[in-house]
């Protein structure tokens, strides 16, 4: 950290900075990012991370919030040509304006809590053009992202997440690494949206429906559930058993309940 430069952690910005050598080095060897690719950071803070990503060689785009940390981090890395500052909210960024150089992106980031699980809506918004993401979430986060049905952990998030991407929970970090320490866990998650969806719905849009419906009383059947949506035979007709709790049934079952909803809503 510069002499120059004293920056005070702000609890708005869900401001927790990476100091542990150790640890920063694990990430990066888990990205492994390399020359010729199109990385992007978002929340880069004091730059723990932004050294060593800019070090590989790629080309890196970072996004910060906090302007107070512009001149910083334009000071430290703004003479490298790789090196793009942007300053905002990544939440409303549009990433589609990096891919003008026909790269996908690599999306990076020890990503403030509070806004982790609406910037994952929003990237997956923009799958297509993704290679690949590595976070540092909230451990609890990151366990719900990587469930498989039948546990308390499977839900909304999970099955959005990987109706678009592979999950991979790698690590766990303790608060220790941060400054200051959060008072949770966190871990680091690679997702890597599928080539090919392994289980397309005829409209993503009904099948984000059937699932908020579905899990917005957990512990009740989904033929109480989903009865706004489905009736008991449209349920039957998707191959289900209305007598499931929603947290018992996989990423399929949901993708052909919402599909029987298309069915019902496509124009006679
Ligand atoms: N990458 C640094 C590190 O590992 O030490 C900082 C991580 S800190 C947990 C989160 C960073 O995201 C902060 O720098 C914060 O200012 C920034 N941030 C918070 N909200 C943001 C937003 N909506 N868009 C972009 N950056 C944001």
């Amino acid at each position: 950290m510069s002499e120059l430069y004293q920056h005070r952690a702000r609890k708005r910005f869900g401001q927790n900075f990476l100091h542990d050598a150790g640890v920063i080095h694990r990430i990066l060897r888990a990205i492994h990012a390399r020359s010729g690719e199109h990385v992007v950071e978002i929340g880069p803070g004091q730059g723990a991370l932004t050294e060593g990503l800019l070090g590989s060689g790629a080309k890196l785009d970072v996004i910060e919030l906090d302007k107070d940390l512009l001149p910083l981090l334009q000071m430290r890395f703004g003479i490298d040509p790789n090196f793009t500052l942007n300053a905002g909210d990544a939440l409303k960024f549009d990433f589609n304006s990096l891919v003008a150089d026909g790269n996908k992106l690599r999306v990076v980031g020890n990503l403030p809590y509070n806004i982790s699980t609406p910037l994952i809506f929003h990237l997956l918004e923009h799958a297509a053009i993704i290679e690949d993401m590595h976070f540092m979430l909230q451990k609890e986060v990151v366990e719900r992202l990587a469930a498989t049905p039948g546990g308390g952990d499977w839900g909304r998030l999970s099955i959005m997440v990987q109706y678009h991407c592979r999950v991979e929970h790698l690590f766990n970090v303790g608060p220790g690494a941060f400054n200051p320490p959060p008072k949770v866990e966190s871990a680091i998650v690679r997702l890597v949206p599928h080539a090919v969806l392994p289980h397309p719905a005829k409209d993503h849009r009904l099948l984000e429906r059937v699932v908020r419906e579905a899990f917005n009383q957990r512990r009740k059947t989904l033929r109480n559930t989903l009865k706004q949506l489905l009736d008991a035979q449209a349920i039957e007709a998707a191959g289900v058993d209305g007598s499931l709790r929603p947290e018992q049934l996989d990423l399929a079952a949901f993708v052909r309940l919402a599909d029987q909803l298309a069915l019902q809503t496509a124009p006679e």
